[in-house]
Formats: structure tokens, sequence, C-alpha cells
């Protein structure tokens, strides 16, 4: 750690003079190792990533960013791009080189004309849904609002409203980009349609997104919030959701997760820190028919939790955020699923009785109904033909646990694998390589390549799940 210090201090210093040039063109923040704010701006939100930037630039608009881009590409820096800095490989941070991080652009502005929704590439969900609610409008989004709209979207983005709206990405209508010459442009179905298809998936290869621009669509109150069942019950639950997954309307989402209650109301106490599994539900049919939509899951087997009811979409998107806070450990691995069979279940029940914190856990995320209408070539995004993102979550405030922890993730990942569509969605992936990048996208990842070269033939941005440009 003290090596990487110092050969911050070193980068430092020989590029003092031109940031003081840099000073004049920046109504940011320029944060190098000697200020005050260093150690709080070099952070990432999981603390396994501790990394020593030469420097961090806060730009405040397009102006900033352009100049910011200019300078490391002149100065020849490895640039990080941050939005929300909820990376697990921590791709917002990089030793040695150059952080753009877009914390200072939060901006949001709704049109309840035409339903969009403008948001600047560094805000978080948060932001999104307190300007959209009042409008009765919703972008999807993921589960918690602390995330960042940035690399949410520009992974693909799955959440509470992925049947019924689908994918972030499906959602996006252009987004104004830097690209690494400098060059400020946009993506859309009319202007740089290329670009506009590998950014719906392909992560922040291409360019930084300075603002999005999305559709909103109507949203309002839901009926959702968690079910929780004793672990014993698993074997009857999961397979029952299964089906009704694949086979219900769009409106009706419920992720399906292995967590331990946490030990605080409102869990009633004789389940506390009890290992159980769960489903959260948003259900965004008409809420006077919700009740009816629910009885047959709750006569199916009662659930021994029921926080399930009419709930605000923002307060639903935002139940989980103070369980995870930044600064925790992270580990994690994913996959995409079309199926699971009884053996994989089985698979599945066992590695969650062995979850090995408080704070870890494995989710299965639905990716079908609208999101899985789409064409696996449409979008960057190649996995149209799964029914399940699945991840396994390894978390901890103590450091002293990291192996445990990791141990624990790569074991239940490895005995699951087997059941993997091919490859996995790579936010939830470490920084693992080609390999990795390439089954996440299949046979687009030839047609990323190619858009790489023509918008970023030097790879620029290669703090990322990397695409290497290939003409
Ligand atoms: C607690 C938690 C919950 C999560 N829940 C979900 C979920 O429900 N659904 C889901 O789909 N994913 C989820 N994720 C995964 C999440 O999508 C990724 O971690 C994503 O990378 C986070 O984006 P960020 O902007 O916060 O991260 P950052 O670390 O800031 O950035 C991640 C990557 O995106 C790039 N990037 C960010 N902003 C921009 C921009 N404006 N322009 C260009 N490049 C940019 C960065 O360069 C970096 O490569 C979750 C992650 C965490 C930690």
């Amino acid at each position: 750690m003290s090596d990487m210090k110092t050969d911050a201090k070193k980068t430092t210093s020989f590029i003092q003079d031109s940031i003081t040039a840099l000073r004049m063109k920046i109504r940011g923040d320029i944060i190098q190792p000697s200020d005050l704010q260093y150690e709080m701006a070099r952070k990432v939100y999981n603390a396994m990533i501790d990394k020593h930037p030469a420097l961090i630039i806060r730009p405040v608009d397009v102006a900033d960013i352009r100049s910011a881009v200019n300078f490391g590409y002149e100065q020849g820096l490895d640039v990080a791009v941050r939005g929300g800095s909820h990376n697990g490989a921590g791709f917002g941070t990089v030793d040695g080189g150059m952080v753009i991080d877009l914390s200072r652009m939060r901006g949001v502005r709704v049109d309840p004309e035409e339903k969009t929704v403008r948001v600047e590439g560094g805000a978080v969900w948060g932001d999104v849904d307190h300007a959209t609610y009042p409008f009765g409008l919703a972008v999807p989004c993921g589960f918690l609002s602390t995330t960042g709209v940035g690399g949410l979207t520009l992974g693909g983005g799955s959440g509470y409203l992925t049947r019924r709206y689908g994918l972030t990405i499906d959602n996006l209508l252009s987004a104004d980009m830097v690209l690494a010459d400098g060059r400020f442009v946009t993506a859309s179905r009319e202007q740089n349609e290329d670009l506009f298809w590998a950014v719906r998936g392909g992560g922040g290869n291409f360019g930084i997104v300075t603002s999005f621009l999305f559709r909103g669509n109507p949203v309002s109150t839901v009926y959702g919030g968690p079910m929780f069942w004793p672990m014993e019950a698993a074997a009857d639950i999961l397979p029952y959701w299964q089906d009704l997954i694949l086979n219900a309307p769009d409106e009706l989402y419920g992720w399906f997760g292995f967590a331990t209650v946490p030990p605080v109301a409102p869990f009633p106490e004789k389940y506390q820190l009890q290992k159980m599994c769960a489903i959260v539900w948003c259900y965004t049919g008409p809420l006077e028919k919700a009740e009816q939509v629910f009885k047959p899951i709750r006569s199916f087997r009662q659930p021994a939790i029921d926080f399930t009811g009419p709930i605000p979409f923002p307060a639903l998107q935002s139940m989980f955020d103070a369980l995870f806070p930044a600064g925790y450990q992270w580990y994690w691995q994913g996959d995409f699923v079309k199926h699971y069979d009884d053996k994989a279940i089985n698979l599945l029940i066992e590695h969650s009785k062995e979850l090995p914190t408080m704070f870890s856990n494995i989710h299965i995320y639905p990716i079908n109904g609208a999101a899985g209408r789409i064409g696996p070539r449409d979008t960057a995004w190649g996995y149209r033909d799964a029914n399940f993102s699945q991840v396994i979550v390894a978390v901890d405030p103590d450091p002293a646990n990291n192996e445990r922890i990791i141990r624990w993730a790569k074991d239940s990942w490895s005995a699951l694998h087997p059941y993997s569509a091919g490859g996995a969605y790579l936010n939830f992936k470490m920084d693992e390589g080609q390999e990795t990048v390439k089954a996440g996208y299949r046979e687009n990842y030839t047609r990323l390549a190619q858009i790489k070269a023509k918008y970023d033939p030097n790879n620029f941005f290669h703090i990322n799940q990397n695409i290497l440009p290939k003409a």
C-alpha cells in the first residue's frame, strides 16, 4: 500500500505544472494526495478496493469533463470514471492515475408533457426517484437508491420494473457523451446509432455519459415488499416462485433471496439472525386487484414474516439502503440462468445454509417479461433468452473475514456455474479479464470491439469490464 502512495506522489510531482494549468480550465474540484479531502475522496463503496489515484477531478459540467479527458489523454494517464462508486470490482478508481468523479453532477429534470427524464451522469437512483415520483413516473432502476445511474445503466440495469418496462437500457432514449478525443456527441436512434447500440450494455468503454435521457413510465404506489419463510420451506417455495415468475403477467415481479434476518425492528425478535428465504415483490397492476393476486401466494405457504402491501415506489426502492452502507468488504459472482432444476435448487439451498456472515446473501433476479421480448442483437445486452440474473454476494464490515467470505462465494459459484446460460451480468462480476467479459457479451462482443475501435481506438477508457478495440 505504501508503494502505491509513493507512486501516486511521484506521478503528481511529474505532472504538477500541467495541473496548475488545468486549474484554469476546471470549475469543479481538483484533489491531490496532499489535500485534506483526498482520503475521503479516493474511497469507493467497496472497501476491499483500496487504491491511490494521483489526481481526482470532480467536474461540475460538460466543459470540465472535456478538459479532464483532454488532460488525461495528453498526459497518458490511466483514467477511471466514477458515477455512484458502487462497482464491485472497483472500476471507479485507479492506482497512480486520474479519477473523473461525476458526483457533483446529479441534476435530474422531468418533462411531464413528454414523459421523459434527463439525468446527469453522476446521479444516483434516489435522485431520480425523488424527482420523478411527484409526477407519477419512474425509470426502471435497481434495488437500492444509492447505486449510480451511470454504471448501472451502461451495464444494462435490472430491478423491480424489469418485467413490466424492461431493463434500464430499454428505457434509454439518448445519451450525451464526451469521447476519448474530447468530442461531445449524442448517441440515440437518430445520431451515432452504433454508439447508442453499444452503450446499452457495453459499460463505460465508449466515453463519459454526461447525461442520460430516459422514458418515464407511469408508476406511483405499488404493492410490494418482502415475505420471508423458514429455510426448510425453500425446497417448496423456490420452484413455486420459479413457475409463477415464468408465467406471470408483466406487472407481477418478485426476486428470490436467501438472507439472514437483520437483528432490528420491525423484524420479529424470534426470527432475528435466522437464515431464511424470501421473495421481495413489486406488483404494478391495479392496486384494487393486489390482494386477490397475492391470495394464492400467501395460501401456498403462509409467510413467517409478511411486509408486503401498498408502498410508494421510492420507499420500496430504498427499503434496503440502510443494510448496505458504503465501506463494507464486498466480493460477488454472477451468472445468467434459464431454469433451475431440482438439483440446482438443492445446491442453492445447501450453499445458502452456509451464508458466511449476516450481510452475505444469494439473490435471483427475474429478467424475463418485457426485458425478455427484446432481441439479443437489438442492444449490447446479449442474454435476452435467460430468465434470471443470479448473484452470490459475500459482504462483511470486517476485512479479517475476507478470506472466509470469498472462499464461500467462490465455492458456491463453482457449484452452481454448470447451470449458467454461459456468462454473467458484468455488473455482478469482479475484475477477471477477457474471458469473463467475452462470456458476458456472447456474439455481441465482436460488434462491440468494432465500435470500440471506431470511438476509442487507443483504449483510453480501459478501467472497466474492458472491450478491446478491433476493427
Ligand atoms: C449494493 C449494490 C446494489 C446493486 N443493485 C443492483 C441492481 O439492483 N440492479 C443492477 O442492475 N445492478 C445492481 N448493482 C450493480 C451495479 O449496477 C454496478 O455495481 C454498477 O457498476 C454501479 O454503478 P455506479 O455508477 O454506482 O458505479 P461506479 O463504480 O461509479 O462505476 C461503475 C462503472 O461504470 C462506469 N461509469 C459510471 N458512470 C459513468 C458515466 N456517467 N459515464 C461513463 N461511464 C460511467 C465507470 O467507469 C465504471 O467502469 C448493485 C451494486 C451494489 C453495490
